[in-house]
């Protein structure tokens, strides 16, 4: 059975990137049939934030990845489920300094007590010379009875890895194939920190092994960590898992998609409007497509199709186009209610509507929203989509609008829609499919020249939505007010 974990450190949102890694170990665990494991890694505490884990597990679920084991939220409160746990490091102490002993005892690990001061001077020197800084052995040769004495007597120490000097570490990825670095490369990593905290790479070689993980997917961030990993898998005589690292997902200057720049976590494209299965879609194709290049996938396809071998060296190009393809896609293809849903809170946001207009106007919303939906790309375009309905007076600004406006019949066209509106009480469907016929009878004026001068007059607008819902949603009197408007 396979076993793949996502193991986010809880900063308080999910990077985009952060989400399609979760989404390939996701697609990978159940299209295998296997399990899927949320594991909180936190053992950096000085970045601890508020809600963080709260808010990661709200994403994963608005997103639709699912997990069998790890950390959940129920009522409010976070619980744990499964047989390895406990799955968040910061209560996993105990179970990491056991294993960090045995590496001391067993000589691949050694207590080191330099100070910052002192190691940030090594570094200064290495710098100066050329070299890539590297921690130069200091403590590599002090005797266990030696640290134990100096710890007793209440000295700061971390504990690091023991790295044996030229020594090969090779292991194989599954998109990057065979890699070898040697030792000399690497440094004799902090293990333990002097706060009693394992350090990521301790943490992760443990728990991923304890919590019998078989394939780590992950971002090539983490491709240089590996060969320690790796090193210490051997020394501890564990089984590897297999090995996978994503392509970082850039932007289109084929740089790291960073916060300056604007929306890169989960939520914030949750608050702009994409549907989960629109995000969903577009990120499992950064970086991975498959062999038929189909672009629409449901989770169930994208389950069925995805594997590893097809998931590119390179970086994913994010393409925010594309996203807005696909999303509009699911936009169109849900249903009124649901986006009616969904666009109320913008809506409401924008002042356009309040909680009680909805109460009494939903069905009016609903078809605001259907004469809309398929124009947009995300739900939050609906403000500006809808706002002239809810205009008392139009400006014609549009330079072929008020072309249109200046035309010879529009003066008969318009005339002839305040009659006939004065003769009815309220506009309805079935009527106002056939006003235009009763306006072209009324005036004998057809084509472009009925339509375009009602729409414009209307709408401000050349071209928009369809005509006849736009009199529905104005009703008689908003008409009335909007020609006598344009008369002026
Ligand atoms: N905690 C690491 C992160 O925040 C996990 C890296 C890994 O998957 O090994 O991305």
């Amino acid at each position: 059975e396979v076993r793949l974990r996502f193991a986010p450190s809880p900063t308080g949102f999910i990077h985009i990137g952060s989400i399609r890694t979760a989404l390939y170990n996701y697609l990978f665990a159940r299209n295998n049939n296997g399990k899927f494991i949320l594991r909180i890694e936190d053992t950096d505490q000085t970045r601890f934030v508020e809600g963080a884990i709260e808010n990661l597990i709200e994403s994963l679920h608005w997103a639709g990845i699912e997990y069998d084991e790890g950390v959940f939220v129920e009522d409010g409160k976070i619980v744990q489920k499964g047989d390895h746990g406990p799955y968040i490091q910061s209560e996993r102490l105990d179970i990491y300094r056991k294993y960090v002993d045995e590496l001391i005892e067993k000589g691949h690990a050694y207590y080191c007590f330099c100070s910052k001061e002192r190691l940030e001077q090594v570094r200064e020197e290495q710098k100066i010379k050329g070299l890539v800084p590297k921690y130069d052995g200091f403590c590599r040769n002090i005797s266990i009875e030696e640290a134990k004495k100096r710890i007793a007597n209440g000295e700061e120490y971390v504990v690091r890895l023991k790295l044996p000097q030229n020594y090969d570490v090779k292991f194989h990825d599954l998109v990057r194939g065979d890699i070898v670095i040697n030792t000399d490369d690497i440094d004799d990593q902090v293990l333990l920190k002097s706060d009693g905290y394992p350090t990521y790479h301790m943490a992760v070689v443990v728990d991923d092994h304890l919590m019998e993980i078989t394939h780590i997917v992950r971002g090539e961030e983490w491709l240089p960590s590996t060969p320690k990993h790796i090193y210490l898998y051997e020394v501890f005589g564990w089984e590897k898992p297999v090995y996978v690292h994503l392509p970082t997902v850039l932007n289109k200057d084929r740089k790291k998609l960073s916060k300056r720049q604007g929306d890169v976590s989960v939520e914030d494209f949750k608050d702009k409007g994409y549907l989960p299965e629109g995000l969903v879609n577009y990120l499992a194709l950064v970086g991975w497509s498959p062999e038929d290049n189909q672009e629409i996938l449901s989770m169930e396809e994208l389950i069925q199709k995805f594997s590893f071998e097809r998931v590119s060296k390179t970086g994913g190009i994010f393409d925010k186009d594309k996203l807005d393809w696909v999303n509009g896609h699911y936009i169109r293809s849900s249903s009124v209610e649901r986006i009616t849903d969904m666009a109320i809170p913008y809506l409401i946001k924008a002042d356009l509507i309040d909680r009680e207009f909805v109460q009494d106007k939903y069905e009016w919303l609903k078809l605001l929203v259907h004469t809309v939906q398929e124009s947009l790309n995300t739900v939050s375009e609906v403000v500006n989509k809808v706002e002239f309905i809810f205009k008392d007076y139009l400006d014609i600004v549009e330079e072929d609008a008020l072309e249109i406006i200046k035309g010879e019949q529009v003066g008969i066209v318009l005339t002839a829609i305040k009659e006939e509106l004065n003769n009815i009480e309220e506009i309805d469907e079935e009527y106002a499919k056939g006003f235009m016929k009763i306006i072209q009878k009324a005036t004998g004026v057809k084509g472009k020249n009925l339509f375009m001068p009602a729409r414009v007059a209307l709408t401000g607008m050349a071209h928009g939505p369809e005509f006849v819902n736009i009199l529905v949603l104005l009703g008689k009197e908003n008409i009335l007010k909007r020609i006598d408007y344009v008369e002026k």
